[in-house]
């Protein structure tokens, strides 16, 4: 066990989106971990970073619910701090709209807070291990960040929390360019690691009063999962969460990189787990995303057959011809005819699952080639 604060993971049961029964929750969670004066002092600028990666409802459990962004407001106004609340959504939709259909318009307004995008106020580009990317510079001028990822499983990371949330840090359609350009999952995983390794949060509060499971991050299914959690350390944040959902830390890609690099705490023994039970937290299991098995075979392996072991879209009925998914798509792999599904175009496709996550009809599903399929069917170790 741990007595260093940096490495406490708080978990505390919260059933409902409740304003003071989540407000107490999430006040309980972060006093495991040291309170908020630990993390703020008055007259800070601190930037709270919600997971807003579309413009879907709060009911739909994709994005963070206002209530753990109002508390966590609430918390840093305590401390003395000056709050801003700001993202940069994933997709090409207008950010008004994405504030105006997650609630985060009408919660800014209500407690008094600048909503901000991230997509405007300039980037800096940083190189990491032979990877370039840009961070939003009002990421860089808080004094103090504070992440609010909601939890949810991930067909391309197998996770996204703590860690994954901090993509949202890249501004606009320079995410695209990221996923075009490191488009595997063992080169996303570098690079979101790498994006971590730069803004690295003072403190995560995760939202997983309803996460998401299955398909991941916008077409899983909702699942109620009843808690909040906290940490100063992201990494033992997020590997908590795999114990939670059942997930093996070694098929989340930016897990394993942040090991080798000795970002984070990523030795269990270490990591004091207080509060709520992990293990008894979810009633039953989760469902996993069809990619998952993917993610644990070997790269060697991958490489030796890499012409016959892909992960491709396929459109389902469920198509309301919206077009997002094609504008989306940084490989220019899908065209669509009017009133038609979008047709992939396989040598373009580069597998980055971006169509997957913006569709919000769940009409995309990632298919894994028969071979594939069979050699991820034959390692059945999850944990
Ligand atoms: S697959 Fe989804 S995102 Fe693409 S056109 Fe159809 S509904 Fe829109
Ligand atoms: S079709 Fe989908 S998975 Fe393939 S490159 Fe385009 S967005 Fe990525």
């Amino acid at each position: 066990m741990s007595s260093d604060p940096s490495t406490i993971v708080a978990f505390e049961k919260c059933p409902v989106y409740a304003s003071a029964a989540v407000e107490s929750a999430v006040r309980a969670a972060v006093d495991a971990v040291g309170g908020i004066r630990a993390f703020v002092q008055p007259g800070q600028t601190v930037l709270l970073k919600p997971n807003l990666l579309t413009d879907s409802t709060p009911k739909a459990a994709i994005t963070t619910h206002p209530e753990i962004v109002r508390a966590a407001i609430r918390l840093v106004k305590e401390a003395g701090g000056d709050c801003l609340v700001g993202d940069s959504p994933a997709s090409v939709i207008k950010h008004e709209r994405v504030w105006e259909r997650t609630g985060m318009r009408a919660l800014c307004d209500e407690e008094d807070v600048e909503l901000i995008t991230l997509e405007l106020g300039g980037a800096r580009e940083f190189r990491k291990d032979r990877q370039v990317f840009d961070v939003a510079q009002r990421v860089l001028d808080a004094d103090v960040v504070i992440n609010l990822p909601k939890v949810k499983t991930h067909v391309l990371m197998s996770l996204t929390c703590a860690v994954k949330n901090i993509y949202g840090c890249v501004p606009g359609m320079a995410k695209a360019g990221l996923h075009k350009q490191y488009f595997n999952a063992a080169d996303f995983g570098r690079v979101v690691a790498s994006i971590y390794g730069v803004v690295r949060p003072a403190l995560a509060i995760a939202d997983g009063v309803v996460g998401m499971t299955g398909n991941g991050p916008s077409s899983g299914k909702p699942m109620p999962m009843g808690f909040v959690a906290a940490s100063a350390d992201g990494v033992a944040l997020d590997r908590c969460m795999c114990r939670v959902l059942g997930l093996a830390p070694r098929a989340v890609p930016y897990l394993s990189v942040l090991r080798r690099r000795g970002v984070g705490e990523h030795d269990d023994r270490r990591i004091e787990v207080v509060g709520a039970d992990p293990d008894s937290l979810l009633a039953e299991p989760v469902a996993l995303p069809n990619t998952l098995r993917s993610r644990l075979i070997p790269s060697w392996l991958g490489r030796l057959f890499a012409p016959l072991l892909w992960c491709r879209p396929t459109f389902s009925d469920s198509c309301v011809y919206c077009g997002l998914c094609v504008r989306m798509c940084p490989a220019d792999a899908l065209t669509q005819k009017k009133g038609e599904k979008p047709v992939l175009e396989p040598k373009q496709c580069i597998e980055c699952c971006c169509c997957h996550e913006v569709c919000l009809a769940k009409a995309v599903d990632m298919q894994l080639s028969p071979m594939f399929q069979r050699m991820a069917d034959r390692d059945k170790c999850l944990k």
